[in-house]
């Protein structure tokens, strides 16, 4: 791909993974992936050398992926190995987690054990919060801590479980399973909702179809190693997808 050049603004957001710089458009932000990992709210550090390239590279693919499928999204276009141009919106203060398998969090508050199936997709609150560690918090509660319109509620849940519906037999198909994952909505100056933030082996978990291998985040979070090579086999099996690719 050639680099496109858009200058780069001021940085208006420094945040665990991204930072988000002003872009010549005030509508348009550029966003862009670094290598820092955390995990645990911040209390383990490290690096992980090339991700965020991959990661902007997977996340705009997902994105184009759920465009072409119906689904608004932030993201405008990839202009280089770690920036995207991406639509200027006000972040709903709620992180939108599916479940399709229980693993992480769930498995400590369920005693389940991790690889089991739920019975049907599961949609998780938790508000945006590093004081309190994002908190889970029930419909209710988000209402009452004013991070949203109950029928903005309503609508990003619905949203989260379409991109479930539209990504599971997209990865099936590349043999990878999807455990769970977390989104994150914002509002455009209009008014419409669009997915915002990133999809990737940070923000999803990605098991391996046959050996139910972990190839995300989790190597890092459990010190497993492979973690460059778990997110590089995820990229090698999505690939650069593009509203013209074979799906
Ligand atoms: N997740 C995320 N950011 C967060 C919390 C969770 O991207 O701040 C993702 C995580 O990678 C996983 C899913 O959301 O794919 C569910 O995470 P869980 O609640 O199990 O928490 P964790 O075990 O990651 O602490």
């Amino acid at each position: 791909m050639t680099d496109k050049h858009i200058e780069l603004g001021k940085l208006l957001y420094e945040g665990k993974a991204k930072q988000v710089y002003a872009a010549p458009n005030q509508d348009l932000v550029i966003i862009r992936y670094k290598d820092d990992a955390t995990a645990f709210n911040g209390e383990k550090k490290g690096q992980i050398e090339d991700k965020g390239i991959i990661n902007n590279k997977l996340s705009a693919s997902f994105f184009r992926l759920l465009e072409s499928s119906g689904v608004p999204t932030h993201f405008v276009t990839r202009i280089n190995d770690r920036d995207q141009l991406c639509r200027n919106i006000k972040i709903i203060p709620l992180e939108v987690i599916v479940r399709n398998v229980a693993a992480g969090s769930l498995v400590k508050r369920t005693g389940q054990a991790e690889g089991t199936e739920l019975p049907e997709p599961m949609v998780e609150l938790t508000y945006k919060d590093d004081a309190q560690g994002d908190p889970l918090v029930t419909k209710e509660e988000a209402l009452a801590r004013g991070a949203a319109k109950p029928e903005d509620i309503d609508h990003i849940c619905k949203m989260a479980l379409q991109v479930n519906s539209i990504l599971c037999p997209f990865l099936l198909k590349r043999k990878l399973k999807l455990i769970d994952f977390k989104l994150e909505f914002g509002h455009t100056d209009e008014g419409q909702i669009v997915l915002a933030d990133e999809i990737s082996p940070d923000t999803c978990r990605f098991w391996d179809a046959d050996t139910n291998e972990k190839l995300d985040k989790d190597r890092f979070r459990r010190d497993m190693g492979g973690v460059k090579e778990a997110y590089i086999e995820v990229w090698e099996r999505v690939g650069d997808y593009h509203v013209t690719s074979a799906e």
